[in-house]
């Protein structure tokens, strides 16, 4: 005796790929798809689709509620992510700042002493036990005393609270010296940049008066990971972040080089965001979703040529899919969860000590997805207040465009990219950008990754 549990499907060339809510996955042949839809199935397909749970008995019911709830422990963990803009000062002119930074001499943009201390306060009042406090800006080094105190304070606080805590400046790196250097490894503060590619389409997109961002890039990555060396650590490098204007489409093959001469092993070739300054210059940055697949597929398949010569990088979002796919806890990609990372999964501070659902949220027009401030709100009234879980609710895939498609189960919906397209935190998924590109990358991934392999076998 079985139940056929709740599953959704995607065809692709001549075979289904099959996917539970709990995210297990089956790859069936027209025939197998046509048993099991008719609930008529052979001894050989049971065995198969009981495995999966996509058929549920009394031998498979438990491992099937496990797996639930694995996939969805981060709903009892508490906000990990933590992002602190320290200033909103910013030495450079980036195209499509999606910050839309202040210039360097408005000094009133900095975070303050005792508002990075509240802000601290207030972050070790989540539950969770690992906590990532990242620094972004604006450009935090233009407020080094801040981020210095801040690592110093948390670190000092650390030791009563003792959570598995990782630091991470985000920097242009233009303002880094060897002082810096060594303070942020003597604290073991992990170093990420922006790397939009070669150096003419770097300082295209990353325009600094003083000269040639890029150059100071190269620099300091080189930098860093020698010191990393010298001083025997292991398993840690500078990392980087792309951001893609019309311009970086002409680049597939450029930009991956870049980051593969670096010693970069991963680079996220995202989609531009069209928030910030990015919003207003719009017209000249944008791009179809076309024209960003046909980039994104030329350079993932670069990248397979070149793991094929041994050399070791891969695309963040076709691993994260993968990873999602075949894994049975969530990796923790904000952004590509139900619901997403906003006030359970991340929380960020602007420099007054204003609290946003997230990073993105921050960079909107208006202040709909302002939670409070660290120096009245406490933890827990922030992340229950209604405010909060309307917006955690908003970002539930369970509308029914989602809700019949095969990649539910490991996609997200953005309700900030909704509130900034569509003027609702809803939205109408089929008409977003976003949903095609994602169930555009998943059809590849399936493809690519998952049913060749079941081809070979
Ligand atoms: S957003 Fe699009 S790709 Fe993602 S689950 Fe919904 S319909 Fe599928
Ligand atoms: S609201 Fe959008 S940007 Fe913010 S965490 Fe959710 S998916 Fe990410």
């Amino acid at each position: 005796m079985h139940t056929i549990n709740n599953f959704r499907h995607k065809k692709i060339n001549d075979k289904y790929f099959v996917t539970t809510d709990h995210g297990s996955y089956c790859i069936l042949s027209e025939d197998e798809f046509n048993q099991l839809k008719q609930d008529d199935i052979d001894e050989n397909l049971n065995l198969k689709l009981e495995k999966k749970e996509i058929i549920l008995n009394d031998k498979n019911i438990n491992e099937a509620i496990r797996l639930t709830r694995n996939r969805n422990s981060f709903l009892y963990s508490g906000t990990s992510l933590h992002i602190i803009v320290v200033t909103l000062r910013c030495n450079m002119n980036c195209i499509y700042c999606h910050a839309s930074a202040k210039s360097p001499d408005k000094k009133e943009f900095d975070m303050n002493k005792e508002t990075a201390k509240k802000t601290v306060d207030f972050i070790f009042q989540t539950p969770s036990k690992g906590i990532t406090i990242e620094f972004q800006g604006g450009e935090p080094l233009l407020n080094w005393d801040v981020v210095k105190f801040i690592i110093e304070y948390s670190k000092e606080k650390n030791k009563a609270e003792k959570k598995n805590m990782n630091i991470s400046l985000v920097t242009n790196l233009t303002k880094m010296d060897e002082e810096k250097m060594n303070f942020l490894i003597e604290n073991n503060v992990d170093a990420c940049t922006s790397l939009d590619g070669p150096k003419e389409l770097h300082d295209y997109n990353r325009k600094f008066i003083h000269g040639s961002s890029y150059d100071h890039v190269v620099k300091w990555v080189k930098r860093f990971n020698d010191e990393y060396k010298k001083n025997g650590i292991k398993n840690k490098r500078v990392n980087a972040l792309v951001t893609l204007t019309r311009k970086s489409l002409e680049y597939p093959e450029r930009i991956v080089d870049e980051y593969v001469n670096l010693g970069i092993k991963e680079v996220h070739l995202r989609f531009l965001n069209n928030l910030g300054v990015a919003k207003h210059a719009w017209n000249n940055l944008n791009y179809s979703t076309e024209s960003y697949l046909s980039f994104w597929k030329k350079a993932v398949s670069y990248i397979e040529e070149l793991n094929k010569q041994g050399k070791e990088i891969n695309e963040r979002m076709a691993s994260i899919m993968i990873n999602k796919i075949n894994n049975e806890t969530d990796p923790n990609y904000l952004d590509l969860r139900s619901p997403c990372g906003a006030a359970i999964g991340q929380l960020a501070y602007n420099f007054n000590g204003d609290i946003y659902t997230c990073d993105e949220a921050r960079m909107l027009d208006d202040d709909l997805f302002l939670l409070g401030n660290v120096k009245k709100d406490k933890y827990k009234d922030i992340v229950s207040c209604d405010k909060a879980c309307a917006v955690v609710s908003s970002s539930i895939n369970d509308q029914y465009m989602c809700d019949n498609c095969a990649y539910k189960p490991y996609c997200g919906i953005c309700p900030v990219c909704n509130y900034e397209e569509q003027d609702n935190v809803i939205g109408k998924i089929s008409e977003t950008d976003r949903c095609k590109i994602y169930m555009e990358q998943f059809n590849w991934v399936v493809e690519n990754k998952f049913i060749e392999a079941e081809n070979f076998k």
